[in-house]
């Protein structure tokens, strides 16, 4: 006898190859390349899959996708890197002129004024004042830049207890520059990259600890993202999907400095099952771009 999971896998399994027919359009049209997926939180099973040009097992900078996983990260030792109790975002973020090194000005985009050199937040004016749930909504980059800085090799060392178990992968690397290290924390370091695999498991985690306090703050965030944030405007036709949280996010590409990658993650249910839809626009140009796709795959699930 068929159960309904079996139904909703045969309906998910028609669907693919139609729906891979659309975004490879999308792709011709907008002449760029583009990764879909679709996992089950529960039986981790990857549902739907689309990667015709995109090399999976390469690493890449993740952008604000970092975060909620850096807010996890302070939250484990909040006195601290909560050491200040309130933070203002300016827009700029003051680099230690000190600990800057030659080569970080020809691999960052750093801004130099004066005689000091900064790094930008994703608001030209900043954000003014700014807590740890609103950093994740508003994707806020000079927060997490301040709280890192009160103590990164504390910050490594519960970054691999969280979440990479049993790997001691920075204390090795000696040839990291400060700003290296740093921009770990908004994703955006050239030495600490992830494979779509490791965000999957990173977000994956986030969800099925959402009930536990620290993780509960993080997720509560994520929630926001759909209602108020950066994913408010993702309005679906299918009325069967019920959308539970994101983030969106944009990381500099392996190109150009100059140049993004636009991410979604967006978790969702389906007939009482749970879904992480990762979409990753190589060469985009804005975020726009990834819930554009987004939107397009999940109106064409399980039609
Ligand atoms: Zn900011």
């Amino acid at each position: 006898m068929l159960n309904k999971t079996f139904l909703f896998l045969i309906c998910f399994t028609i669907n693919s190859n139609q729906l891979a027919d659309k975004i490879q359009n999308w792709e011709i049209k907008n002449q760029n390349k583009v990764y879909v997926q679709i996992q089950n939180l529960k039986t981790n099973k990857i549902h739907f899959i689309y990667k015709n040009h995109i090399d999976i097992n390469k690493k890449r900078n993740i952008g604000s996708l970092m975060k909620p996983i850096s807010a996890l990260v302070f939250l484990e030792e909040e006195e601290i890197f909560f050491k200040s109790k309130k933070t203002y975002c300016s827009g700029k973020y003051k680099l230690n002129e000190e600990k800057l090194q030659e080569k970080d000005f020809e691999t960052y985009n750093i801004q130099k004024e004066k005689f000091h050199s900064y790094y930008k937040c994703s608001i030209h004016n900043g954000h003014g004042e700014i807590n740890l749930n609103q950093s994740i909504s508003k994707s806020c980059n000079f927060f997490y830049l301040e709280k890192a800085n009160q103590n990164m090799d504390l910050f490594f060392e519960i970054f691999e207890k969280i979440f990479y178990t049993g790997k001691i992968f920075y204390k090795t690397q000696n040839n990291w520059t400060e700003l290296d290290k740093l921009l770990v924390v908004i994703g955006e370091s050239k030495k600490l990259k992830f494979s779509f695999k490791e965000l999957v498991d990173f977000y994956t985690k986030i969800y099925l600890f959402k009930n536990e306090q620290k993780f509960k703050i993080v997720y509560k965030s994520l929630e926001e993202v759909i209602k108020f944030g950066s994913l408010k405007n993702l309005k679906l036709k299918n009325e069967k999907i019920y959308l539970l949280s994101g983030k969106t996010g944009t990381s500099s590409s392996d190109i150009s400095k100059h140049k993004n990658q636009a991410w979604n993650l967006i978790f969702f249910k389906i007939q009482n099952e749970t879904f992480l839809l990762l979409v990753f626009v190589d060469n985009g140009t804005s975020t726009k771009e990834g819930i554009e796709i987004s939107k397009f795959v999940l109106n064409h699930l399980n039609e």
